[in-house]
């Protein structure tokens, strides 16, 4: 007998779930009925009865039928379909249901009944993983694996930028010439966004597809009340930009803590990550991740720590005298110095690289894992 290839195998794993969905037919139905809940919505208003044509796949944006947006101007539609994770959210300040499922906006408007149960199943099923059904997939063990899918849950960068009235830094010249003078600029910017009011640098934990944003942390230009860093983790993003509460606890966990880890989800696990104090300095050094939570630790076994001068920051030399002692391997400042006198003022590495570029195997020869070591320090 001819043994089972792995297409059999999968199209028989795909036969255990409810039932197959086509999601292209899903969608057109969908659209239907958002049509048809927007023509009785607004019988006398041709513009918000109107389903614009989505500007990006899987998304659809309408005069929200909740509240029925703008008294103004028919054309500021306010309501996002999510097709991608069956949910919709109104921006429009004061709608009564801004954030609903995807099956709680057709049920208020008669809708449920035109859809088939596996159809609701898949609906339902896509809306829950993003509040209390992830249960089911997230029964992993190792702290790698919990990291690696957290992608799923990223928030769309896009709705993000948005929210917060962000621009792209390419298109400032206020945050070109800052980036510029840090040695930040690269081909890709997605992990930076500029808030053009205020100068605050918004840096993304991004997804690895870099469309997702997990954590954010601002540099504020003129912080008040002495907080230069304000970083919101994952929860606080639903919270306070989509008006988000009921979470679920599984994923809150998981994610909350990833999220305060700076491109966690875009390291490679086979190669060693060096792990940074700020974002900023771990763009110079490749496969790393930043903490940005001053309590934050990341214990990584293939990690090494490269925290600001110990010479000069008691934090940096305290957290490095840990990791020595639980056997990780360490930047060894004094080391550096002893070999490049005329860095030795440098505070962190971002310092050291607006003066002088160096690889990440030379920056090795300078490390140590022995509890010793903190001789170097
Ligand atoms: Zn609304």
């Amino acid at each position: 007998m001819e043994g089972m290839d792995l297409k059999d195998f999968m199209s028989f794993s795909a036969d255990q779930s409810p039932s197959p969905v086509s999601t292209d037919e899903l969608r057109s139905k969908l659209e239907e009925s958002i049509r048809r809940i927007l023509r009785a919505r607004f019988p006398n208003d041709s513009v918000k009865a109107a389903l614009d044509p989505s500007t990006r796949a899987g998304k659809l944006t309408i005069a929200c039928p909740v509240c029925g947006d703008s008294k103004h101007n028919s054309r500021e539609k306010r309501r996002t379909i999510h097709l991608d994770t069956m949910t919709t959210k109104c921006w429009n300040g004061g709608c009564p249901q801004s954030w609903m499922r995807m099956e709680t906006f057709l049920e208020k408007f008669g809708e449920l009944g035109n859809f088939t149960g596996s159809e609701l199943t898949t609906i339902k099923r896509k809306s829950s993983e993003m509040t209390e059904g992830g249960r089911t997939q997230t029964a992993q063990t190792s702290s790698v694996s919990q990291v690696v899918g957290l992608g799923k849950y990223a928030i769309p960068r896009a709705e993000i930028m948005a929210e917060l009235r962000l621009s792209e830094v390419d298109a400032s010249y206020d945050a070109r010439a800052y980036l510029k003078g840090r040695k930040q600029l690269s081909k890709d910017n997605r992990h930076f966004a500029w808030k053009q009011s205020t100068g605050d640098l918004h840096m993304f934990n991004l997804s690895q597809d870099r469309e997702g944003v997990i954590g954010i942390q601002i540099r504020r230009a003129n912080p008040k009340r002495g907080q230069r860093f304000f970083t919101m983790n994952y929860e606080r993003i639903w919270k306070d930009l989509f008006g988000v509460e009921n979470l679920d606890e599984d994923i809150k966990a998981r994610v909350n803590r990833a999220s305060l880890i700076y491109n966690i989800l875009g390291v490679s696990y086979s190669d060693e990550i060096w792990v940074f104090e700020s974002t900023i300095d771990s763009h110079h050094v490749r496969n790393s991740v930043a903490t940005w939570g001053t309590g934050t630790r990341v214990y990584l076994p293939n990690g090494v720590y490269a925290f600001d001068n110990s010479a000069m920051d008691k934090a940096g030399r305290l957290a490095a005298v840990e990791m020595l002692g639980r056997g990780h391997r360490c930047f060894l400042w004094k080391r550096f110095t002893d070999e490049h006198p005329h860095l030795s003022d440098c505070k962190d590495f971002n310092d050291i690289f607006k003066r002088q570029e160096f690889t990440r195997d030379e920056l090795r020869k300078f490390t140590g894992n022995d509890p010793l070591d903190s001789f170097w320090l």
